[in-house]
């Protein structure tokens, strides 16, 4: 039988209660054989995170806290959170002593990436408890260099060696450590991070990462009331989706699985039957034509929008375009094109302050025979594998469009036909999406 290996977000660990469905989860199969549980999240939306409370105890040993508390108040607002966890469990285990060494090494001032990883490593130890299962210390696995970058090929070596050992365990998410010992953690949301990695190392059949939601849906609720769920989704379209703004995962943390092609379950710790929204390779399922998986965008883009005669024919333009930019330190996001014309468009915070400078540049060394500049440019995605080599798709989207009055200001198609991608103006943005979530909505299911 595979292994799985189920990551636990932050609200699935929150107290004793959501830790109970924790165990249910765990124990209702054979194979879910690793753990990997964030620190305590919020309990009702006005609580502090375990997470954030460790920043401000760190802060609080060199600043004023803006709150006003003192770094022991701070630190028993968290060691009376996991007091009550276990107490609530009903575990006959003593915290106190690892609860005291946490006090002595932040006050001692280990800094802030040690007192934040401290938040999982005392939730690792209770779920261990809990789970009656060993607790692997990700710190003797998961390594950092010198200057705190993550060294994925080392931390596979180890975790594979270190985990083959081990039938079942606890291994707390967000941390690992450079070479000297001192502990280093991934940004923030890092324990996907972490469950993707040991599900690679253990070489899993399947990495369930469980959270507060059932899945990924087609759209943002903000916008479209009680969207679908996506049932699955292919790494590629997940990376295009979160780009423009939906979030799931963890930015990084589908690599660490997709170098092993192993697939990732979102699912539910508060409604588990769910089925959740699968993440694999491309080609795990045959998708209905036409069918759009999900529409994610932003807004406030800059387009920049040249226009030379015979452009075509001119070597180097684009190179010569793209020099400008990266002499001012900007990354483009999109670059449609025509013959004689060329847009690109940037994030309009990046060039705030410098478009004048910008534009000069531009002009003397494309010598355009016009530039145009477009702001307050919102950008929605429409991202499908079933899009690719059907036709229709765009006639649907476009008419879609045309129906709702929408002006299309850009339009950008991927070479891999995965997305396509229309510019509208900022106040048009929510009416895009709404009006592209109905033309696709009732495409056949799965
Ligand atoms: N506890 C960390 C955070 O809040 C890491 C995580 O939950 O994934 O960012």
């Amino acid at each position: 039988m595979g292994i799985r290996v189920c990551k636990f977000g932050g609200s699935s660990v929150a107290d004793a209660d959501q830790l109970r469905k924790v165990r249910a989860i765990i124990e209702a199969r054979a194979d879910r054989c690793f753990v990997v549980p964030s620190a305590p999240g919020k309990r009702y939306s006005a609580d502090e995170k375990v997470t954030d409370l460790l920043y401000r105890a760190d802060s609080a040993t060199r600043s004023p806290d803006p709150k006003g508390l003192a770094f022991d108040q701070i630190f028993d607002l968290i060691a009376e959170r996991y007091r009550k966890i276990v107490s609530d469990l009903g575990l006959a285990y003593d915290l106190d002593p690892a609860l005291a060494d946490v006090h002595a090494k932040i006050r001692g001032g280990a800094g802030p990436d040690y007192a934040a990883s401290r938040g999982e490593y005392l939730c690792g130890l209770i779920v261990a408890r809990l789970l009656d299962r060993p607790f692997v210390d990700p710190a003797d696995m998961i390594v950092f260099d010198a200057k705190g970058r993550f060294l994925p090929e080392e931390t596979q070596t180890r975790v594979a060696d270190r985990l083959g050992r081990e039938k079942s365990g606890v291994v707390p998410g967000f941390y690992g450590a450079q070479a000297d010992g001192s502990i280093k953690t991934f940004s923030r949301g890092g324990s996907d991070m972490t469950g993707s990695i040991v599900a690679r190392g253990v070489g899993a059949e399947l990495y369930e990462n469980w959270t507060d939601v059932s899945g990924l849906l087609m759209t943002d609720p903000r916008i479209v009331e009680r969207p679908r769920t996506i049932p699955s989704i292919t790494y590629r379209e997940l990376r295009e989706l979160s780009y423009m703004g939906a979030t799931v995962l963890h930015e990084e943390a589908i690599f660490p699985v997709r170098i092993a092609g192993i697939p990732v379950q979102i699912l539910n710790t508060n409604a588990p039957e769910d089925p959740g929204t699968r993440i694999t390779a491309a080609g795990h399922d045959a998708v209905p034509a036409g069918r759009v998986t999900g529409i994610a965008g932003r807004k406030d883009f800059t387009i920049i929008a040249l226009e030379k005669t015979l452009m075509n024919a001119e070597i180097g333009y684009g190179r010569r375009l793209l020099s400008v930019l990266e002499r001012h330190g900007l990354s483009w996001e999109h670059m449609p094109s025509g013959i004689d014309t060329l847009s690109i468009i940037l994030k309009s915070d990046a060039v705030d302050g410098k478009l004048d400078q910008l534009l000069a540049d531009i002009r003397e060394a494309c010598q355009p025979d016009s530039i145009d500049v477009e702001k307050g440019i919102a950008l929605v995605a429409t991202v499908g594998r079933g899009m690719s080599h059907q036709p229709g798709t765009a006639a649907r989207l476009f008419g879609a469009l045309a129906g709702a009055g929408i002006n299309i200001r850009m339009i950008d198609q991927g070479s891999s036909e995965l997305n396509i991608i229309v510019g509208v103006e900022n106040a048009d943005f929510e009416r895009t999406v709404r009006a592209i979530y109905a033309a696709f909505a009732s495409a056949p299911r799965n």
